[in-house]
């Protein structure tokens, strides 16, 4: 009797401790920004709908900080993790879009969540504020916008259109960098920096890649990791 009595007490603290959970999930989801509406000067000719499904992206606001002075190589190099190039993928291959970074010091984060629930779906490349970010194709920029969460961004298209390349948390923008202009590989773009929600003490250039809808709209597509490109990428001079 006793023993039942107890499962029967047992059961109900279990009980309550479950919905305690969900409502305590509810309400983290429930708190998680909605996705900004552009705010600058130069509105896009067709204004982008408060439902945008891709960009303007919303890079990590604490990214890990990089090691202040370079770290020690291991002793043992670890294996690149087995990858694959996403299907849809770009197939020419991109060069390396920060100078100075090896491929192999990159790490995945397009599946980490930010802010709670949301999926990072971009490339956090760690780099010294003031380092050169090239272009990494050719292409064409579509867009340099100033958001809340990607600070100084450039959004780049493959001369496809098939797919956009974005920039964000520069600290400036490459000199005679403007809308329209035409990019070749390689080519100066800004520097990496900590613009919008990064951690100042962590400056990092935020990279995406996505392959965009019928209508090629700069801020609206599918997103691609561009970790397995850019682990077989080129390095800039
Ligand atoms: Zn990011």
């Amino acid at each position: 009797m006793i023993a039942r009595l107890w499962f029967f007490v047992a059961g109900v603290l279990v009980g309550a401790a479950a919905v305690t959970f969900f409502v305590m999930r509810y309400y983290d989801v429930r708190l998680v920004p909605t996705r900004p509406v552009p705010v600058v000067a130069t509105a896009p000719t067709t204004s982008p709908p408060s439902s945008i499904v891709a960009p303007p992206r919303t890079p990590s606001a604490t990214p890990p900080p990089s090691a202040p002075n370079p770290a020690p190589a291991p002793a043992t190099p670890v294996p690149p993790p087995a990858t694959s190039v996403p299907a849809g993928a770009p197939a020419s291959a991109l060069l390396m879009p920060v100078q100075g970074v090896q491929p192999s010091e990159l790490v995945d984060t397009f599946n980490q969540t930010r802010g709670g629930t949301r999926i990072h779906e971009a490339l956090d490349i760690m780099a010294p504020r003031g380092r050169e970010v090239v272009a990494v194709s050719d292409g064409k920029v579509v867009k340099l916008f100033n958001s809340k969460q990607g600070g100084l961004t450039v959004y780049q298209f493959d001369p496809s259109e098939r797919y956009a390349y974005y920039y964000a948390h520069l600290d400036r923008y490459a000199a005679g960098l403007t809308e329209g202009k035409t990019l070749k590989r390689g080519e100066l773009i800004g520097y990496v920096g900590s613009t919008g929600n990064a951690n100042p003490d962590a400056p990092h250039l935020h990279f995406a890649i996505f392959e965009l809808g019928p209508e090629k709209r700069w801020w609206e597509g599918r997103p691609i990791n561009p970790y397995p490109l850019l682990r077989g990428a080129a390095v800039p001079n």
